[in-house]
């Protein structure tokens, strides 16, 4: 067997145990519980999943079908959906990038951006033991990886820089709180991991999604205006794209000229 037919299998596997383990940072860091302690249990009725409760997708579907063990109280479809989601990025991220040092930094922030997106849906919010970390940790592999240092650092000001201004114009037009400072600190991290250009292209595709999600749901609400996918949401699947197929978009616009 030659080492690339294993890097499937391996990238699966992967994507499926992390996948698991961002259930777990999902479910717990808003209500700001221990991530190990102690192990997994039904919210009913509190019984303690043994390790093949804890299966990736399969225990959901094969062993529990969407049931605890104990109680019978369904289990969300949330948990098989994230380690799939995950899993998928992974295998994508091995497919753009291959086996190589940006791999891990890239697979690292995917991670992040899919634990922001599921709690950014649920609670509308963005926390800070993500964001300030992932900054610090962006700009460390930005040392060595690309973007390098300067673009990273850019990335930093510009990301957080711009929508702190918006939020801060906003703010002052309006009396209102528009922009929230964990979307600042969001898009920070996201310059300090791909740098100011990536950022440019992240804010461009968490617009246009924002814009064509927020039309859809007019048109099927006919006219209410109240719907509420936070930005975070946007801007999480807007830098997966650019992590992904920043720098082709960024070529293709660039032939234009
Ligand atoms: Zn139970």
């Amino acid at each position: 067997m030659s080492p690339e037919s294993l890097q499937l299998p391996l990238l699966v596997m992967l994507g499926l145990a992390f996948g698991s383990f961002l259930n777990v940072c999902i479910h717990r860091i808003p209500l700001e519980q221990s991530l190990n302690n102690p192990g997994s249990r039904c919210p009913g009725c509190g019984y303690e999943l043994r390790w093949f409760d804890n299966i990736p997708v399969l225990s959901y579907v094969v062993l529990l079908r969407g049931r605890c063990r104990k109680c019978r109280a369904p289990i969300s479809l949330r948990y098989p959906i994230v380690e799939l989601i995950t899993m998928g990025l992974f295998v994508l991220h091995g497919d753009v990038f291959g086996w190589t040092p940006l791999l891990a930094a890239r697979l690292i922030f995917a991670c992040a951006m899919v634990v922001l997106f599921a709690i950014d849906l649920e609670h509308h919010l963005l926390p800070n033991v993500i964001t300030l970390p992932g900054i610090a940790v962006g700009l460390a592999s930005s040392l060595f990886l690309p973007p390098g240092i300067r673009d990273a650092l850019i990335g930093v000001l510009a990301g957080g820089g711009v929508l702190w201004l918006i939020g801060e114009a906003y703010f002052r037009y309006s009396g209102q709180e528009g922009m929230g400072g964990g979307d600042v600190k969001m898009l920070a991290m996201i310059g300090a991991f791909l740098g100011w250009k990536l950022v440019l292209v992240t804010l461009v595709l968490s617009s246009v999604a924002g814009s064509l999600i927020g039309l859809l749901v007019i048109a099927i609400r006919r006219g209410g205006m109240k719907y509420a996918l936070p930005y975070g949401t946007f801007l999480a699947l807007g830098a997966l794209a650019a992590s992904l197929a920043g720098d082709r978009i960024i070529a293709w616009y660039v032939s234009f000229y």
